[in-house]
């Protein structure tokens, strides 16, 4: 059982929203949201470049 920041009711760990007031929960937090994927690869992409004019 979880508590929903919203209406804190007890809903199943298992919902992926609530089943009272439909607040939806946040994903797992195994795996990145794409966003995150994307900073990353911004963050990594002069690094790339960097590496292409030693190579
Ligand atoms: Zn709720």
């Amino acid at each position: 059982m979880r508590e929903c920041p919203a209406c804190a009711l007890e809903s199943d760990i298992e919902e992926v929203a609530c089943p009272y007031c439909g607040y939806e929960f946040p994903e797992n937090r195994q795996s990145l949201p794409w966003f995150a994927w994307l900073f990353a690869l911004l963050m990594l992409w002069p690094l790339f470049e960097i590496l292409k004019r030693i190579l």
